[in-house]
């Protein structure tokens, strides 16, 4: 008998009969005589309808104001599989984060989790009992209602499998594994049946949504089993997803690149024109860094006459905010020609540990996007990946081109 943490995304759990198949699937772990915690995603499309209607009352929300309301999809949801759950004879029992105890932090609609309380839980488990938790939530030592950050409900179902020491955290949702790249942009991306955990905390991070990188860091900190499987196919007709690996990788095998990642929530700014002197970056970066924006990638210029241009991306949510700090407080204090701003950027990353091993990965990826009239504005690399930022144009032909370049649609690249 094994502990098992299932997580269903929103499509997964996007209508009654869904819901319903969601339980059998449920069930049918139950029958073979295991635990089972299951979390889930509000109804596919929910989340986004009630930041909308939110935005439509107020342009920008009061953030906590925001989480009591965007939790509620969640609520909806637990109590649904709850129904389900009991309509085919499966003892269930449904719990919102609060009622858990998901302990976060106090940062409204990006919450940090600090702790779980698994009493509640452990009582319905040893009584037989299915435990429904709303992913997405937590509460503070306030007692507000916190959430977690879009796609946050894969961290719930991580953080809930580590505070459970689970012998697995199953993430269902709506393709059967991690891929290549993202299906939906090229067809010919392959599953893969196995990434290392380095390279699936990049993926994450640098913007393929299968997994939120909190829940990757989670995993790795808490060493979680974690898999990604697809909640649509037929009882008998399962495969087994991906699975996240801890190993290190030793099979000579190893492809090169794994995966290419995007990330259209981009934009850069340009500071034109600033002297080129000691402390310049931070006196650029740090009242952005201030105002809580992150900035991702950096790029400072050669000087010419004294004076140098400098450039950084930031999330495209924050663009104008950004804009606005460097216009007000940058241009008239340190004494810049101009700002320019462009929120139609995209970021396109090849990951891969076999780089480390590979020179000219580089070359090759720069060479593929010139042979295509691809600009490429911006680069950063890692050990084990590298990004460009090109115009937002070309992102899906970028994609397309880098894959097929690295050979990722070839299964002996496996
Ligand atoms: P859920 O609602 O189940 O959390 P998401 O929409 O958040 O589902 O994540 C699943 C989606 O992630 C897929 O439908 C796919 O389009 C996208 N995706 C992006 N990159 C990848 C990748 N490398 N492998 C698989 N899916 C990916
Ligand atoms: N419902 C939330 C969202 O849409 C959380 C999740 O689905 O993981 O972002
Ligand atoms: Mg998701």
């Amino acid at each position: 008998m094994a502990l098992i943490v299932q997580k269903y995304g929103g499509t997964s759990m996007g209508s009654p009969d869904r819901i319903r198949n969601v339980a059998k699937r449920v069930a049918r772990w139950k029958a073979k005589g295991h635990h089972v915690v299951v979390v889930v995603s509000a109804m596919s499309g929910e989340t986004n309808r009630l930041i909308a209607l939110a935005k439509d009352v107020s342009p920008q929300p009061d953030p906590r104001e925001l989480d009591v309301m965007i939790s509620t999809g969640e609520q909806v949801t637990i109590a649904l599989l709850a129904m389900a759950l009991k309509d085919i004879g499966i003892k269930a029992k449904s719990y919102t984060g609060a009622q858990v105890k998901v302990l976060t932090d106090s940062t409204f609609t990006k919450a940090r989790i600090l702790g779980i309380d698994e009493a509640n839980m452990r009582r319905d488990l040893d009584s037989d009992t299915v435990v429904i938790v709303a992913g997405f939530q937590g509460v503070d030592e306030y007692g507000n209602i916190t959430t977690l950050g879009r796609g946050g409900s894969d961290t719930s179902g991580v953080a809930l499998a580590a505070a459970l020491k689970a012998d697995e955290c199953q993430i269902y949702t709506d393709v059967d594994g991690v891929y290549t790249t993202d299906p939906r942009i090229v067809p010919e991306a392959r599953k893969l049946d196995r990434i290392t955990f380095e390279e699936m905390l990049e993926l994450a991070s640098l913007g393929s949504k299968v997994l939120q990188i909190r829940s990757v860091e989670f995993a790795g900190k808490y060493k979680v089993k974690l898999r990604v499987l697809s909640s649509f196919e037929e009882e008998g007709q399962e495969t087994s997803g991906t699975l996240i690996t801890f190993e290190e990788v030793t099979n000579m095998e190893q492809p090169i690149i794994s995966g290419i990642a995007f990330n259209r929530d981009e934009a850069k700014l340009t500071v034109q024109g600033v002297p080129d002197r000691p402390g310049i970056a931070y006196q650029i970066l740090g009242p952005i860094a201030e105002s809580n924006i992150d900035v991702d990638m950096i790029i400072q210029n050669v000087a010419h006459d004294g004076t140098t241009d400098f450039s950084f991306t930031v999330n495209r949510g924050e663009f104008a905010r950004a804009k606005k700090i460097l216009e007000e407080q940058i241009k008239q204090h340190v004494g810049a020609r101009a700002i320019e701003g462009d929120n139609h950027i995209c970021k396109v990353s090849a990951v891969g540990v076999g780089m480390r091993s590979h020179p000219g990965v580089a070359s090759k990826m720069f060479r593929t996007l010139a042979e295509e009239g691809i600009n490429i504005q911006m680069i950063s690399t890692s050990e084990i990946k590298i990004s460009v930022v090109v115009d937002e144009k070309y992102l899906e032909l970028a994609v397309r081109v880098l894959h097929k370049a690295f050979e990722l649609d070839q299964a002996s690249a496996a």
